[in-house]
């Protein structure tokens, strides 16, 4: 049983963002960059299911420019056996559509029965990936996994959701698409042995452009901002003035 994981290079969780001044994006240079927090946790889910027997070969696909290379290295040093690396030009940004076509080539390729992606990615937070690459393959999805387990035969995946208020079990048939939660699992960190050992895994390089595939961006990007600033926190003296402030100046009442 073959996976295949998708995994993009975003701007790290902790980095705070900035804006570009002609508020036409936000600024990447000499900004710290990682794999994208849901793909680490697909990852995870993926190397652990190999660990248990279930699934053989554990490959990772990124489509991103030329500096993508580091966050594979990093996942064949967690546990991926290969990677596939899309590459495209700098300040290129492909839409949902476009990665879920490119990765739907990878899979006619690959043949995977599992794949595996980050229920959304923290910097355009599209959460499309997924359930476009599912329709377009025509397989079965099951979103915002916490819990995958697959039958005996490989043939089906019991898979828990987070839902509103609770959670869903969904039984689906193989070859799906999952994308996965928060609660999935937590990504190991690779130890020192593992990245020497990842430089010497194979790593393929294949031009987006040269894919066949239509990567036309459909959406235009008219402004990006920044939320507004907090206000800071203020006292009141009685219950009179905390009502008026409501009111008058929040509105709220
Ligand atoms: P999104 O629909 O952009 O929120 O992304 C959802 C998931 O699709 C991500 O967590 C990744 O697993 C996968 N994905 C999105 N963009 C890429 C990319 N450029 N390369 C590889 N996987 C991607």
């Amino acid at each position: 049983m073959r996976i295949l994981v998708g995994v993009k290079r975003v701007i790290d969780y902790a980095v705070s963002i900035r804006v570009k001044p002609d508020f036409s994006g936000v600024v990447k240079d000499n900004v710290k960059m990682s794999m994208n927090p849901f793909d680490e946790i697909a990852l995870e889910a993926g190397v652990k299911l190999k660990e248990a027997g279930v699934a053989t070969e554990i490959v990772s696909v990124s489509i991103g420019p030329e500096k993508s290379v580091d966050i594979l290295r990093t996942a064949l040093a967690k546990g991926s056996d290969r990677a596939i690396h899309i590459q495209h030009d700098e300040n290129v940004e492909v839409e949902p559509l476009a990665v879920a076509k490119l990765l739907k080539k990878v899979v006619e390729k690959e043949q995977p029965q599992m794949v595996l992606l980050g229920k959304q990615a923290i910097d355009d937070d599209a959460c499309q990936t997924p359930q476009i690459l599912s329709s377009l393959l025509k397989w079965q999805q099951a979103t915002f996994a916490s819990k995958i387990d697959v039958s005996e035969d490989k043939s089906t995946a019991e898979v828990t959701r987070e839902v509103d208020g609770g959670l869903e079990t969904l039984k689906i048939k193989l070859p799906a698409v999952v994308s996965c939660d928060l609660r999935l699992n937590e990504p190991r960190f690779a130890n020192l042995k593992a990245i020497m050992a990842a430089k010497k895994k194979p790593l393929e390089v294949l031009k987006m452009g040269e894919m066949g595939v239509d990567t036309e961006n459909r959406i235009k990007v008219l402004k990006v901002t920044e939320p507004q600033k907090r206000q800071g926190g203020g006292k009141v003296a009685d219950v009179n003035e905390l009502y008026d402030k409501l009111k008058n100046e929040a509105k709220l009442l």
